[in-house]
């Protein structure tokens, strides 16, 4: 435990923290899972499996359920069924944002962190889910939806503006970390980024923890998603008692 902690005092001269919405702030992946199964068999389609829906997992909504469409040779219309359905069934969906994160987002303001948010969402569904779980989305000094930029996860050119942000405020990269759940879209970014940035990783359903790790991801890096809060206290208690 102690090296542990050791370890994380390194995340405590950070300043900006970058966070990923979904599987991170809100526990939408095992609900998002089954959504796109009800949403198939609502339209008569066959299911997808997890294990192709995990590759994929942290793309773009369009992207995502093209590919599911492919999958199941859905049609034209049925493509078109799918994304109307897409936003009625979510409304459904018990999603949640905790009231820890919402206490530990709010520290790491007070104790003088940045903290930004870049989603695969568009403008629109990260309005609907953030009035849904009640995310005031002000408590973020910067926000990133697809609207907002041309570059997207796992492209690392999207975290152009929010690094140009950062240096305004004189932040360096290396003050810089993105908090993410996949491998695939989110670290695979942060790798693809010149400079790479560091990276955090949340354990929720779309990656595991010994994935994170074979990835390279070290150990004080990975976090399960229901321990972010405390994680997150615990890099703020590190700046105050540094
Ligand atoms: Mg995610």
């Amino acid at each position: 435990m102690e090296k542990k902690i050791l370890e994380l005092s390194c995340l405590s001269t950070k300043k900006f923290f970058v966070f990923d919405l979904d599987g991170v702030l809100i526990n939408s992946t095992e609900m998002g899972f089954v959504k796109i199964n009800q949403i198939l068999s609502y339209l008569g389609l066959e299911n997808v499996s997890e294990e192709f829906l995990r590759p994929h997992w942290g793309k773009r909504l369009s992207e995502l359920y093209g590919l599911v469409c492919d999958e199941v040779g859905a049609n034209d219309e049925q493509r078109q069924e799918v994304l109307d359905l897409e936003p009625i069934i979510s409304a459904d969906l018990p999603y949640e944002f905790s009231r820890e994160l919402f206490e530990s987002l709010t520290n790491l303001r007070l104790f003088g962190f940045y903290i930004g948010l870049i989603t695969s969402r568009t403008d629109n569904s990260l309005k609907l889910i953030a009035k849904q779980v009640g995310l005031n989305l002000e408590i973020f000094d910067q926000l990133q939806t697809v609207n907002h930029f041309y570059h997207h996860k796992p492209d690392g050119r999207v975290f152009g503006p929010f690094i140009n942000w950062a240096a305004a405020r004189k932040i360096s990269p290396i003050e810089m970390v993105y908090i993410g759940d996949t491998i695939e879209n989110d670290y695979a970014a942060t790798q693809d980024c010149d400079p790479k940035l560091d990276f955090i990783g949340v354990v929720s359903g779309a990656t595991t923890g010994s994935e994170f790790l074979n990835a390279g991801i070290p150990p004080c890096r990975i976090v399960e998603f229901a321990h972010l809060p405390s994680f997150l206290h615990h890099i703020i208690r590190q700046k105050v008692e540094a």
